[in-house]
């Protein structure tokens, strides 16, 4: 392998500009090609999520049918039992998942329900899995807890520009945003920080959203790539469709500027062709959440998953610990009975309005 690129924390604006409007194909070829220098070229890491905490979130992030500002039919759902959350993550390790993410929808942990928060970390932790929340803003003391209870990953996403912020959340600044970054940094947790395209927003929103990422130092270990997934009822249900090309263009741009990192292929994948998201995957993607729609869709979805890394020769990352075939079997059947009766899950194949999509569902 040669010579690794620079890391860079001081993108211009002009340079991303020249970076996202080349040709597409000459921007395809030096991503990829960025991309081989830091990560195998044919593997994939696969996390699965959890919503922990549905709906009444108090914030009103305009793209979200958690919050409680909007009426979107979501069933909310009370901080789920610690039981439940280590049975999800037994079968997420046994499906393939490297990394659990959990996902409650609140504008700040809530002190009562902090110290079950801690244990879920501890459990999910011990069963040899990285760990991953996403619980809103926090202080200095709420980081330093979760990094001491074993947290790997604390997902904050900066959605957008800081100039089009205002647009999409009146609750909270992008100023609130960063210091949450800064002491999940400071209390020594690796970063998952990205954004959501097709919000509305201009093409300098987007070159800013990437600029805004990549000037963090050190970079995001993990840079989830949210499409807009329009819910009824959201004040974003009607916005115009994002071209998925510029989607591509968007993770292409990241992975040149934060080479390092986990591109992640997030919410909005399901509308993604296949072919779209074998074309992400060229541009530098190299991770994917698995277990979401494992979990809340029934199995043909999950096959679906399965078969077009198949086709594309994509292999999962292994987690810490293989698990044989047969034991992946045996919980992933438990998983979807489970799904089946479960209160903590939904089907999404009967009404996409329902399904929980927390700010986890964006990690
Ligand atoms: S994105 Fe997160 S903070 Fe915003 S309303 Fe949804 S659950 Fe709440």
């Amino acid at each position: 392998m040669s010579s690794l690129p620079a890391l860079r924390y001081d993108w211009t604006l002009d340079e991303i500009q020249a970076l996202w409007q080349q040709a597409f194909l000459d921007l395809l070829l030096q991503a990829q090609q960025t991309h081989r220098h830091y990560f195998p070229p044919n593997q994939v890491q696969v996390s699965t999520l959890m919503s922990i905490k549905t709906g009444a979130c108090p914030e009103d992030c305009k793209y979200c049918p958690q919050s409680g500002h909007y009426q979107t039919g979501l069933q909310r759902e009370q901080l789920a039992e610690i039981r439940k959350v280590v049975q999800q993550a037994q079968a997420a390790k046994a499906a393939g998942a490297s990394r659990f993410c959990m996902g409650a929808a609140w504008r700040s942990p809530q002190e009562k329900a902090f110290p079950a928060v801690l244990d879920m970390v501890r459990e999910v932790k011990n069963l040899g899995l990285e760990t991953c929340m996403t619980l809103g803003m926090l202080d200095a003391q709420q980081a330093q807890a979760l990094a001491d209870a074993g947290l790997d990953y604390y997902n904050h996403n900066l959605d957008t520009s800081p100039e089009y912020y205002a647009e999409i959340i009146s609750t909270r600044t992008y100023t609130d945003r960063l210091q949450t970054l800064a002491h999940v940094r400071d209390a020594g947790m690796k970063v998952c920080c990205g954004g959501i395209l097709g919000m509305g927003e201009g093409m300098q929103d987007r070159l800013k959203l990437l600029q805004q990422l990549a000037s963090l130092q050190p970079h995001p270990e993990s840079v989830p790539m949210n499409m807009l997934v329009k819910v009824e009822g959201t004040p974003l249900d009607q916005v115009e469709d994002l071209d998925e090309l510029e989607f591509i263009r968007a993770i292409a741009v990241a992975r040149i500027l934060m080479p390092a990192s986990y591109i992640r292929l997030s919410a909005g994948r399901e509308n993604l062709s296949d072919t779209s998201q074998a074309l992400a995957f060229m541009a530098g993607a190299n991770s994917i959440f698995y277990g979401d729609k494992l979990l809340t869709t029934s199995n043909p979805e999950a096959q679906k998953d399965q078969q077009l890394f198949a086709r594309l020769g994509l292999e999962i990352e292994q987690a810490s610990t293989p698990v044989s075939e047969q034991v992946r079997a045996a919980a992933l059947n438990q998983a979807l009975q489970e799904a089946q009766t479960s209160a903590y899950f939904y089907d999404a194949t009967q009404n996409e309005a329902r399904a929980p999509k927390p700010c986890g569902l964006l990690v």
